[in-house]
């Protein structure tokens, strides 16, 4: 499919900046709390769904009186408690067309994917491509995490390692059970992505998949290249070494 790019950043007047979190669960939380504590002033927090007592060994944010209320509402509450003059503006609905994704990451600097599930993901993905914003991916299931950054038009993306979102769901944190520790990690990391897209410094995840087994404590950076089959192949020569 292809669509016009909406210009990046929106206008010089009104500088993208903050970070946009899709999905307020395990990876949202704990990325939440270390996008604070790193000093990022402003972050958008878009979940529709609300605090269930099963999730709350892996939400960091949550406490078991917060049971059955929204988990922006929640999550806005306690990050403002522990960092005075933080802005958190809240989207309490479901995030998984490009369309609605490019609507809200377009107002910020940075957009996280901690999304549970394929459709958003691909979503955060195609947004990401048709829109031009950098997008850091990352998922825990069982005792594997994985993560990765993507720079539309320089770096390979989401379908660049599976083409289309698979028929089944497959393994999940509901089907399948996730480690709260795993989470937490793959969250703060994906911080970090962001404070490195912020700043910027350093080496961000482009072109790299991160993966990480809680068990064995093994990480391995997997080189990726943009598939040229893949809508987001760029030009030849402007590919992030
Ligand atoms: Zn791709």
């Amino acid at each position: 499919m292809t669509a016009a790019k909406p210009s990046w950043p929106p206008s010089p007047a009104t500088p993208p900046h903050g970070v946009l979190l899709i999905g307020a669960g395990g990876l949202g939380c704990a990325a939440a709390l270390a996008l604070t504590q790193a000093g990022v002033s402003r972050i958008t927090l878009a979940d529709p769904d609300s605090v269930a007592l099963s999730n709350l060994h892996r939400q960091m944010l949550y406490r078991t009186a917060d049971v059955g209320a929204g988990k922006v509402d929640q999550a806005a509450r306690r990050l403002a408690e522990n960092t005075p003059g933080l802005r958190v503006d809240k989207v309490c609905a479901r995030l998984d067309t490009p369309e609605a994704i490019g609507q809200q990451a377009r107002d910020h600097a940075v957009t996280l994917d901690a999304s549970d599930n394929f459709t958003t993901r691909f979503a955060a993905n195609d947004a990401a491509l048709r829109f031009g914003f950098p997008l850091v991916h990352g998922a825990a299931t069982g005792f594997a995490g994985q993560l990765m950054t993507i720079d539309p038009g320089r770096s390979a993306c989401l379908r660049c390692l599976f083409t289309a979102p698979p028929a089944a769901e497959g393994p999940t944190c509901q089907n399948e059970g996730v480690l709260g520790p795993l989470v937490g990690e793959v969250g703060w990391l994906m911080a970090m992505e962001a404070v490195k897209l912020l700043a910027p410094i350093g080496q961000p995840l482009w072109n790299r998949l991160l993966t990480i087994h809680a068990l064995t404590g093994k990480r391995r950076a997997v080189p990726l290249r943009p598939d040229p089959r893949c809508r987001c192949h760029p030009q030849p020569g402007t590919v992030t070494p």
